[in-house]
């Protein structure tokens, strides 16, 4: 896909727009420093896209609309507060263009949920847009916007896996030797990102709070593809500040484990729960497990690394 909307559909009647698909991540590693002046903490983030897709189409429009569908549509703002809403501006502005689009997302990644769905979508409506309007923006001036958008947005673009410092957005990408299986159990209801952060600012008081760095053995098991040794270096520091404010996702992760993964650990700042199991049939196993446990709302199996935001049909430019 070149950007110029020219691609198969488009001569066979399909509606016109472009569909990006994007996945969600997991953080397998999210060690958090001290907050800043700024209020903000410094971060090393090593993230994981999963296979569990958002798709984003962007269709022309007269002016900007925002359309979800999908098991928590009803939890998704559809105003400008959208981060493919927000998306959409940013890339129009920098060109000096309108920002007339229908942006419609269907939506598999939990809502609030610690997998950066919002973050994904933000990425995947760059993309889309960048395609349906013809820009072949460069991919660091993309990277660029993404950063802008939110934290979490430029890994939403890149996939695979990557190390986030400073808030998360400065990525270098990370090798992945092989293939690795998860569960997630979906909660009741979201987390607020900054609340967690709050309640581990309270947790960390009159603490020596270390400068946050990557785990060299958790590098190391990425590139080995090992799941053993992956499963035996999570780590979630968010994790106790939102059992703090969740103190039942505690049974959600001994049911998992209860059920055989190999490790458990809160995704990034929850309440989604994640899972690392042998294969495919042990994620079959423990997500069945999870369910029958009545600890969790849904599960969804998946294997990563997962490509990052891809452009899957362009239809006929208007
Ligand atoms: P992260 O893991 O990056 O901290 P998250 O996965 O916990 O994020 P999101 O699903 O990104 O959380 O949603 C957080 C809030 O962002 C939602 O409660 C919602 O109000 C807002 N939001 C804005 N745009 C979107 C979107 N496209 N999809 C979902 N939520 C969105």
């Amino acid at each position: 896909s070149g950007g110029t909307g020219t691609a198969p559909g488009a001569a066979s009647g399909t509606a016109p727009g472009v569909t990006v698909r994007v996945p969600a991540k997991v953080n397998v590693q999210l060690a958090v420093g001290a907050a800043r002046p700024d209020g903000f903490h410094d971060l090393a983030s090593v993230f994981l896209a999963v296979s569990l897709y958002d798709e984003v189409t962007a269709a022309p429009a007269d002016r900007l609309t925002v359309t979800c569908e999908g098991p928590d549509a009803d939890r998704v703002p559809l105003d400008r507060t959208n981060l493919a809403a927000r998306a959409a501006e940013l890339l129009a502005a920098r060109h000096g263009l309108d920002p007339a689009v229908r942006l419609h997302i269907r939506k598999a990644i939990p809502v609030a949920g610690g997998m950066a769905g919002g973050s994904a979508d933000g990425a995947a409506a760059l993309l889309a847009c960048d395609a349906l309007w013809g820009l072949a923006t460069p991919r660091a001036t993309l990277l660029d916007l993404c950063a802008e958008l939110g934290s979490d947005v430029p890994f939403s673009l890149v996939g695979g896996a990557a190390l986030g410092l400073g808030r998360g957005e400065r990525l270098t990408e990370l090798p992945v030797g092989g293939t690795f299986h998860w569960v997630f159990a979906v909660a009741d209801g979201g987390l607020s990102t900054p609340v967690v952060f709050g309640a581990f600012d309270r947790l960390a008081e009159g603490r020596d709070i270390p400068v946050p760095a990557a785990s060299p053995a958790l590098l190391d098991a990425l590139a080995d593809g090992d799941t053993t040794a992956l499963a035996g270096t999570l780590a979630n520091d968010l994790q106790a500040a939102a059992l703090s404010l969740r103190p039942e996702l505690a049974a959600t992760l001994a049911a998992g484990t209860g059920a055989g993964a190999l490790a458990a650990l809160v995704s990034g700042s929850g309440p989604t729960t994640a899972f690392l199991v042998k294969d495919a049939d042990a994620a079959t196993a423990v997500a069945e497990a999870l369910l029958a446990s009545g600890t969790c709302r849904a599960t969804h199996t998946a294997t990563s690394p997962a490509p990052g935001a891809t452009v899957l049909r362009a239809g006929t430019p208007a």
